[in-house]
């Protein structure tokens, strides 16, 4: 008898194709609370690489509302929402979040990944059509993956394009029968992850009721960022009442962990009946919960983080175009440096790095092959100081491996 082989093995290969690639990155390690400044690797360096916009993860009233619940509820919940899995807290976030964003409802999920499959697959089925923008974020593709519905992808932010989708699909209806799609239904992020840029939200909306779709938006990187308080992109253009689903999530500006899907009392039931994740996966813990509750109180009372973090975004944004950088199409805090090449910007950061610097590198399949960049966020907790010691370390490394003049 042969010995078998690892039947594992090509995992060794894989592992080795991307590192010749310069496509692996390994997980840096932080052993510090999240922040301006944090630990990694046993160095302390400034932070361009948090999604903690307003700095909420760690606010004393959100940790104090943890540290309480933890000792009314206990740490977990111990069952899915629709067994033994739902708390007052939850149903008190549920509410508390449909007045903010002024819909008549709204469904938590375990997070903003959960949320956009948990919708997508809940309610479109064969008889729809979902039209999705090209540079839509990965839940939304899996999402799509999971429902039956068939699916057109439109260039990215491309109104023209998208109207003569939408007008085909009216025109013609299902392919099969020529019936009307029950409903079509237009999917966008609200700002984009990698590019930092705004969807073109007032023209796809226009679009998408010229020809009876409904339109759908992912607002993982706008809840906290864009509209009054953070209320999202819909308030940012003015749009209430026009979108049927917005998505948001509770683990970036938030500062915590999860997802919601807000809309009509109809679209909220019937997530709580067919949801995956909504259905097979425990609810949240109730410190999770309790902070976010208070971090929807926070973005309320204090509008000066938003301020700050929008000053921060200006100032950083227009000295690293004054350095000589690109920052492509960025509107948002979200601020792309761009390298090109993935070899380029893993050397990037790594001496960013050792000047003190904790930007990432995002790389292929994240990004096209030749659109690799360090990713940048500043937030409200940086300082001016802070910001000026990281613009001083990519002016020197711009300088050093060739991206800048002089
Ligand atoms: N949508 C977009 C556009 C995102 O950038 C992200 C997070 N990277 C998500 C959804 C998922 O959100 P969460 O981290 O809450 O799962």
């Amino acid at each position: 008898m042969t010995a078998r082989s690892d039947p594992l093995a090509f995992l060794a290969d894989e592992l080795a194709d991307l590192r010749s690639r310069h496509l692996y990155r390994p997980l840096r390690v932080m052993s510090s609370a999240q922040g301006p400044i944090v630990s990694v690797d046993e160095r302390r360096v400034i932070s361009l690489s948090s999604n903690d916009y307003l700095g909420l993860t760690h606010h004393p009233r959100l940790r104090q509302a943890a540290l309480r619940a933890v000792e009314r509820y206990g740490a977990g919940s111990g069952a899915v929402r629709t067994i033994a899995g739902t708390m007052t807290l939850h149903e008190e976030l549920e509410a508390e979040l449909a007045r903010f964003k002024g819909v008549e409802a709204t469904l938590t999920f375990q997070s903003g990944f959960a949320a956009n499959t948990g919708v997508l697959a809940a309610i479109t089925g064969d008889l729809d059509l979902i039209v999705s923008d090209a540079l839509n974020h990965a839940s939304i593709i899996d999402g799509m993956r999971l429902s039956k519905a068939p699916r057109k992808i439109y260039p990215h932010a491309d109104v023209a394009a998208l109207r003569e989708i939408l007008a085909e699909a009216e025109e013609h209806g299902r392919p099969e029968s020529g019936e009307p799609y029950r409903l079509i239904l237009v999917v966008t992020d609200g700002v984009f992850s990698m590019d930092g840029d705004i969807a073109p939200l007032p023209g796809i909306v226009e679009a998408a009721e010229a020809h009876g779709a409904a339109v759908m938006v992912d607002d993982a990187h706008a809840s906290g960022v864009l509209g009054q308080n953070g209320r999202g992109s819909v308030d940012h253009f003015k749009l209430h009442g026009r979108v049927a689903i917005q998505v948001g999530t509770l683990s970036k500006a938030v500062g915590v962990l999860g997802g919601y899907v807000a809309g009509s009392h109809d679209l909220h039931d019937l997530l709580t009946q067919r949801a995956r994740p909504f259905l097979f996966s425990t609810s949240h813990p109730p410190a999770v919960v309790a902070a976010c509750l208070e971090a929807i109180h926070v973005l309320e009372d204090e509008p000066h983080l938003i301020d700050r973090l929008w000053k921060n975004t200006r100032r950083f944004k227009s000295e690293l175009v004054r350095l000589g950088f690109d920052t492509g199409a960025s509107e948002t805090p979200i601020t792309p440096v761009m390298m090109g090449d993935s070899a380029t910007a893993a050397a990037f950061s790594d001496r960013l790095f050792a000047e003190g610097v904790f930007a990432q590198p995002i790389v292929y399949p994240t990004v096209a092959l030749d659109k690799a960049r360090i990713r940048t966020i500043v937030t409200a907790a940086h300082t001016d100081r802070q910001l000026d010691q990281a613009l001083s370390a990519f002016d020197l490394v711009g300088h050093e491996l060739g991206l800048l003049a002089g």
